[in-house]
């Protein structure tokens, strides 16, 4: 177990496994592109980890770019994604394919699908290394994903807990008491709000 700030996390998805899940990702990612050089393009900050190992399993020559987006306060989720570094080359007719750390409400991938609306890729594709199926509220097609795993929040890989946790080669996942859920799912006392993403 280990102590990010205030909480306390449970080891959840070992290196190895990673591994595995992006070997197939790079696997039927290069099969489907054939001999397009493809534009991958990860999402700042938390794909930084997976777009590294992606890239580097990637067997044939590709390109590789970031764009910078936030929307995650703490340990919960928000609609409100702010663009901090944008696109900055011409990517018309261009395979792309996004390279995220993880889906969750999908409001990020909104995002995304706004920002790629005028650019005149010839493909967009979608890959994520984590999906939470039972946060994802949008419709968009998600074409490969890595692990899906239960709507629980997890640090690690990349991902982080406050700014810490980024580093680890391994994913945690938080370790809820009772008293937690309870916040999770029904917010403060007397906030009477129901349930809440
Ligand atoms: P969404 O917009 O789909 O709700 O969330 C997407 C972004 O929020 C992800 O790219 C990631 O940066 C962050 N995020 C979502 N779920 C988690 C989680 O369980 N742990 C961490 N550390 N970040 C998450
Ligand atoms: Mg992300
Ligand atoms: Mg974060």
């Amino acid at each position: 177990m280990i102590k990010l700030n205030d909480l306390y996390f449970k080891p959840f998805i070992s290196e190895a496994e990673i591994d595995a899940a992006v070997q197939k990702m790079v696997d039927d990612v290069a099969k489907d592109l054939q001999d397009e050089v493809p534009v991958f393009i990860g999402i700042l900050n938390g794909s930084f980890m997976f777009v590294s190992d992606f890239v580097k399993k990637y067997p044939k020559p590709c390109e590789v770019t970031f764009i910078k987006l936030a929307s995650y306060e703490g340990i919960k989720s928000s609609e409100d994604i702010q663009r901090l570094i944008g696109l900055t080359q011409d990517l018309s007719g261009r395979k792309v394919v996004i390279l995220e750390d993880i889906i969750d409400s999908g409001n990020t991938l909104e995002e995304v699908h706004r920002i790629f609306k005028n650019e005149n890729v010839g493909e967009l594709k979608i890959a994520t290394l984590f999906y939470k199926p039972e946060a994802y509220k949008k419709d968009f097609r998600l074409h490969y994903v890595g692990l899906e795993i239960p709507n629980k929040f997890i640090v690690g890989y990349g991902l982080d807990y406050n700014g810490l946790g980024r580093d680890l080669p391994e994913i945690y996942q938080l370790k809820t008491t009772q008293h937690m859920t309870n916040l999770v799912l029904f917010g403060p006392p007397g906030a009477g709000k129901g349930t809440q993403a």
